[in-house]
């Protein structure tokens, strides 16, 4: 990891370490955050001559040789220095909400444009629409690249930036191609490396997002962490991690709660961390509490599927989207309950 002494280098110095690198045979590959910009070095970084002398340029602080899992995401590293703003809201003092339908209806567009609309008026900062959709069983409906039209136009009219999934590379190049502001990795694609890479590497140098959900099947937390690590280490470290459930499930619950684990992924890295309560406990009355609890446990913010009409919905608004109105009262209670829950953990001892 090289780390500069400024926040960018001009394309001379660029080029210049990329130059002294290839000589070892070693590629350098450049990280940017939304100011500071720092280097991976891929290939051998043992070599003690490249480390010197690339610690030798004057626009160069340190090669950072320390071997730990996540480098990029540790606290100690120069982009947990980053602010994150969206929608004007500074992650980690302000709370925010990503909302809109699981799924889009390519065949209804006016429920999703009512939604977006009603989602922006009840306080949401971004706006989620399913266009591809994994589902539970391959013969249910996955979704249309069609949506992907009525999702950019609901950003027309709403102002608001979007979210949604990609599950595959085609899908990744059309969403970059949209300007899509920040790409949902879902909980079946999670550890699906060649994905996270892609997405890494198409997005880098953008200012796009990436929400990469915990997969069903990670284990231990390092492991999920280490996947949004190999996003950023592919180019995009705007990554931010999404809790949603994984198993084994709790009965009645879709799936075992885990917006508990909110604390620890703060305390291994400075990732934003934006739960999900929607699929987690998967049942609009039961939303409102797991998504309180995720601002209570200390999240950034939450990733509600919310719906006018969610019996005239698909994918999982029937049974778990909840509605604007709810959505508005929730908005305000999720707000104080992330303030009074930092105050309180200010003051907490250790
Ligand atoms: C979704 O967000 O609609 C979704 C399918 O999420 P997950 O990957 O968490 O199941
Ligand atoms: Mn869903």
């Amino acid at each position: 990891m090289i780390i500069p002494n400024k926040p960018q280098l001009t394309a001379a110095e660029v080029s210049e370490l990329q130059g002294l690198a290839g000589e070892f045979g070693v590629e350098v590959r450049p990280i940017q955050g939304a100011s500071q910009s720092i280097f991976a070095l891929i290939g051998d970084e043992t070599n003690d001559l490249l480390v010197k002398r690339i610690e030798g340029l004057e626009f160069i602080e340190k090669v950072d040789r320390v071997q730990v899992p996540y480098k990029l995401l540790s606290h100690n590293n120069p982009l947990s220095k980053e602010k994150h703003l969206i929608n004007g809201k500074e992650l980690g003092k302000d709370f925010i909400t990503m909302a809109g339908q699981c799924t889009i209806d390519y065949k209804n567009p006016n429920y999703f444009y009512e939604t977006a609309q009603a989602c922006k008026e009840a306080g949401a900062d971004m706006l989620r629409g399913g266009v591809w959709k994994p589902r539970t069983s391959p013969y249910s409906f996955q979704g249309s690249a069609k949506s992907l039209d009525i999702l950019l136009e609901a950003r027309e009219r709403t102002g608001l930036k979007v979210v949604t999934e990609v599950m595959e590379l085609e899908q990744v190049k059309l969403c970059v191609e949209a300007k899509v502001d920040c790409f949902q990795i879902g909980a079946r694609n999670a550890l699906n490396y060649k994905l996270l890479e892609q997405v890494g590497q198409l997005t880098a140098e953008t200012d796009m997002r990436v929400l990469l959900k915990r997969s069903i099947h990670m284990g231990k937390i390092d492991e999920f962490i280490l996947a949004a690590e190999y996003i950023a280490g592919n180019g995009n470290p705007n990554v931010m991690m999404c809790p949603r459930g994984t198993q084994p499930g709790m009965d009645g619950y879709r799936n075992y709660p885990d917006e508990c684990i909110t604390p620890l992924l703060k305390e291994k890295t400075w990732a934003p961390v934006i739960v999900d309560p929607s699929h987690s406990v998967g049942k609009a009355k039961y939303v409102p509490h797991a998504a309180m609890a995720a601002a209570a446990y200390g999240a950034d913010g939450v990733i509600i599927e919310t719906h006018c009409h969610p019996i005239k919905g698909m994918g999982d608004d029937p049974k778990q989207a909840i509605t604007p109105e709810v959505l508005e009262k929730l908005i305000i209670n999720m707000q104080l309950i992330a303030k009074n829950a930092r105050e309180i953990r200010a003051a907490a001892h250790r």
